[in-house]
This record gives C-alpha cells, sequence and structure tokens, in this order.
C-alpha cells in the first residue's frame, strides 16, 4: 500500500481567482506569488494518484490564519474525502489563537471524517510551535481524538525557499518535551531534527516524533533516506510528496533507487502512514 502522507489540494477556480485569495491571507500571498506555483484540485490529485500508483493521500489544510478561511477549507477537504472514500485523507486547519473556538472546529470536523490536524503554519498562523500554555487546550484536544498533527517545519540553514519560514529543530523538541504522548508529525524531515536524534536522550524525548518527506527532493540529496532511516529508524519516515510541488511518480521512483531495504521500503510508503492514521480501526 502506497499513501502519500503530505499533499495539498484547493478548490476548483482559485487558480483563476488567485489575487482574490492572495489578499485574504498573507502568507498564502507569499507562497503563491509566483505564476509557476502550481496547485491542484482533489480531483487532478486523483489523477496524478491513478498516474502514479497511490492507493491514498492526505490532503492538508493549507495554515490559513483567519478561521473563517479555514473552515472554509475544511468544508471542501471533508467534502473531497467523503467523494473519494478511503483514498483522500483530509487534514484539518485550525487556527490555534482561536482558542476555544479551534477547539470546537477540531471536534465539528473529527465527527465530519477528519484523520489529523495540519499542516499547521506557525510563522503565517502567527504563533510559535513552543508556546506550549497557548497549545495545549488544541493539542489536548486532537489527542482525545486520536488525531496526530501535522506542522510545517524548515532547516535553520541552507536553501532558502518562499514558505521557508523559522519553525526550528528546536521548537520541535520543546513542544515534544511538553506534549509527549502527542504523535506529531514534522514535515520537511523536521528541519534535519533525525539527524540530532543519534543523540540518545534526543531520540527518548521524541518518541512520538514522526518526519515526512515532503519536498524533500528539493531540499537534500536522496541519501538523506537512507541515512535518515539509519538514525531514527525506518518506522518514523513517511513518504510524502508536498504535491503538486512534487510529482507523486517521480518521487517514488528516487525513493525506490535511494537504497532503503524492501522492508524499511514498505513501511516507509504506506505502511507507517496506515499505522499512525489508525486506518484499520476506521
Ligand atoms: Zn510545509
Amino acid at each position: 500500500m502506497i499513501i502519500d502522507a503530505h499533499t495539498h489540494v484547493f478548490p476548483p477556480g482559485i487558480q483563476a481567482n488567485k489575487e482574490k485569495w492572495r489578499q485574504r491571507d498573507a502568507w498564502f500571498a507569499d507562497l503563491y506569488a509566483s505564476s509557476q506555483a502550481r496547485m491542484a484540485t482533489a480531483d487532478d490529485l486523483v489523477a496524478e494518484m491513478d498516474r502514479s500508483g497511490v492507493d491514498a493521500s492526505v490532503i492538508c489544510a493549507f495554515g490559513f490564519a483567519d478561521p473563517g478561511l479555514l473552515a472554509e477549507m475544511n468544508d471542501y477537504l471533508l467534502a473531497a474525502a467523503r467523494t473519494n472514500r478511503g483514498r483522500l485523507l483530509p487534514f484539518i486547519g485550525v487556527q490555534p489563537r482561536a482558542g476555544k473556538a479551534a477547539v470546537a472546529e477540531l471536534e465539528r470536523c473529527a465527527r465530519l471524517g477528519a484523520y489529523g490536524i495540519g499542516e499547521l503554519m506557525p510563522d503565517g498562523q502567527g504563533f510559535a510551535l513552543d508556546d506550549c500554555e497557548m497549545l495545549a487546550p488544541l493539542v489536548e484536544a486532537a489527542q482525545a481524538h486520536h488525531l496526530p498533527i501535522l506542522t510545517h517545519t524548515s532547516e535553520p540553514l541552507g536553501h532558502a525557499y518562499p514558505g521557508k519560514g523559522t519553525v526550528s529543530p528546536l521548537a520541535v523538541y520543546r513542544f515534544a518535551a511538553r506534549f509527549a504522548e502527542t504523535t506529531l508529525i514534522c514535515a520537511h524531515w523536521g528541519g534535519g531534527l533525525p539527524f540530532l536524534e543519534l543523540q540518545p536522550e534526543v531520540a527518548a524525548a521524541l518518541a512520538n516524533v514522526y518526519y515526512d518527506t515532503a519536498a524533500g527532493l528539493y531540499l537534500y540529496r536522496d541519501a538523506v533516506f537512507p541515512a535518515a532511516a539509519l538514525a531514527v529508524g525506518p518506522r518514523k519516515i513517511l513518504f510524502a510528496t508536498d504535491y503538486p510541488l512534487l510529482n507523486q511518480e517521480r518521487f517514488i521512483a528516487r525513493l525506490r533507487a535511494s537504497g532503503l531495504g524492501e522492508a524499511a521500503l514498505r513501511l516507509v510508503l504506506g505502511d507507517n502512514a496506515a499505522r499512525l492514521l489508525r486506518l484499520r480501526e476506521r
């Protein structure tokens, strides 16, 4: 089973109305400033999955700052998931700064079939991932509903790109120290955090932290796949493309050729995501 653990889709028509959406959110405006920035609908993604042999994809909310915009996005993702049952697995967007209203949105979406929370975009949404006191009610609600949390993270050095932001390995470490029981998925290889897990005390603190490979082909040499598997073990790595940023078929080919063994590949390509998302229990 192949599961892409991190993709982005938007409602049809957004590409044509991009300027209007750019006025509604500054972070979105930055990320999609270029006319080259690709956007896809749920139908585009399903066609891509059929071409690439992908069984299911996590469709992530964009981390808008405005709760109204998030609710609109969430409704689209949940409806797309209902139409493509079992193939599209929605992660919904919340604004942690909205307090009780964020918890209410989480509970509404959990009832409607959400599989997780995210992609949190702390820079765009105006909070720090290590502001644990502010995040506590939301994180506890996510845990009560068995919903993993996916957050954007990035490398504190290296490659610059739109939307990179400042969510560092240190912020993840502080979050995980406070919320040790919460399943946290760090996008884009956790900003390099897997390699700090070679310190035993860091590995112990990050027992419930996972890493997705989204956008990874743009950030690291392909040696990252076996190197990270050596550092954290293959059970903590989730295949993810960040589609439509990267094409699924091409990513899978690169991953298969990276030197990971068959058993590790099975875990990374789908078994880990199936376990974290409790696909069998649903
Ligand atoms: Zn991201």
